[in-house]
């Protein structure tokens, strides 16, 4: 926006000077910081952990007796300390550019016709502000040129899977989810998480989208942990 002083003619930039002034403001007091290793950065990711995440290992395909899960990442060091900030501190930006960083990692997983978050139940929801998965979901939807589609839905609450063992963490999941979005029409369709680790809850949410009629599914997540 610019404006005139109509007595003296002289002019000011008044939004990029209240820009500069916001961002002089905030360096000052909280310069953005990397969230891999929190060194002060101009980018969510500095350019340091952009080469570490472009360097480290892919986890190979993993077979699952309902699903077969892709990783773009192993969850260790930058990749983990990036996904605490994404999910427990707010920092959306930090996901959008790891997510960003898995795509050209993803290029084996069978091409989607449409993308779907894992849902999170409505009280976690609410608590954290967004859903971490429909984050990374949306920005593998736009780069995949495909639909991001809600639908399925958490029907009930589940305890926090952390620290349960794989059969109580079956147990725990087991009948969280339905489908109550559109017909799926014998679609292929990414499911997207941020980490794996059992699988159980992947394999849960397969289950009902397949009974909705998804011709294949395939879990994508951003990090496995092994
Ligand atoms: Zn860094």
């Amino acid at each position: 926006m610019r404006i005139v002083l109509p007595r003296s003619g002289a002019s000011c930039d008044l939004h990029g000077m209240v820009a500069t002034l916001g961002r002089l403001f905030l360096d000052a007091v909280a310069p953005r910081r990397c969230a891999g290793c929190d060194a002060v950065s101009e980018e969510p990711i500095c350019g340091l952990c952009h080469e570490v995440l472009q360097t480290g290992p892919t986890p190979a395909p993993w077979r699952l007796p309902t699903v077969v899960a892709f990783a773009a990442f192993e969850f260790d060091g930058v990749v983990r300390e990036v996904l605490h900030r994404g999910k427990f501190q707010g920092d959306r930006a930090a996901l959008e550019a790891l997510s960003r960083l898995a795509c050209p990692r993803l290029g084996r997983v069978p091409r989607p016709d449409a993308v779907l978050a894992v849902p999170l139940g409505r009280r976690r929801r609410r608590q954290r502000g967004y859903n971490q998965a429909e984050v990374i979901a949306a920005v593998l939807a736009e780069a995949e040129h495909v639909p991001l589609l809600d639908g399925l839905v958490r029907c009930r609450e589940t305890a926090p899977q952390a620290k349960r063992d794989e059969a109580a963490r079956l147990a725990n999941i087991a009948g969280a989810f339905a489908w109550h979005g559109v017909p799926l029409g014998s679609a292929g369709v990414w499911l997207v998480d941020d980490v794996l680790t059992t699988g159980a809850t992947a394999m849960a949410a397969a289950t009902v989208l397949a009974e909705a009629g998804a011709r294949r599914v395939t879990a994508v997540v951003l990090a496995r942990v092994l």
